[in-house]
């Protein structure tokens, strides 16, 4: 079973949206293509616009607690990219089926109580933890400004 149910990526696109645009033409340029891609998955949907961004970054550290999806080592940050049924985000996706929740409620709890234990000796360790959910991934200009606002945080 798939975790990352794959949807379109509906949002519109702003072109030219400048007054808080202080990158560059290119690297603007780079961001749209980036996000214009109809691919795919919520953490491709990150990991090319950070990429985009010009950020470096590593996948699926082993060595790290709870196996980060996404690992900045210069800004010792690790991104979660949690699908919202999963890891139990309560929007309108991330819900409890209504049937079988002897079988899911467990199951869930379960997986939002690890979740918040890999983020926990992460962030004891010195590492700054943040969860971008399924959700938001459909946003791309608000998740952009999340994306920086974290990576650049001190
Ligand atoms: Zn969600």
């Amino acid at each position: 079973m798939d975790a990352y149910p794959f949807f379109r990526n509906a949002t519109n696109h702003r072109y030219g949206c400048s007054e808080m645009d202080t990158r560059t033409e290119d690297q603007r340029r780079r961001i749209m293509q980036a996000v214009k891609s109809k691919d795919t998955g919520p953490e491709l949907i990150v990991r090319r616009l950070l990429h985009a961004m010009g950020y470096r970054f590593r996948l699926h550290r082993k060595d790290l607690t709870g196996r980060p999806d996404i690992v900045l080592p210069k800004y010792r940050k690790a991104i979660f990219v949690h699908g919202c049924f999963w890891h139990w985000h309560g929007c309108p996706k991330g819900q409890l089926p209504k049937s079988r929740l002897d079988y899911w409620r467990p199951k869930l709890e379960a997986n939002v109580k690890r979740d918040r234990t890999n983020r926990e000796q992460l962030e004891s360790l010195g590492w700054a933890t943040m969860v971008i959910w399924q959700c938001e991934t459909r946003d791309t200009d608000a998740l952009e400004v999340k994306l920086q606002e974290f990576v650049e945080r001190t």
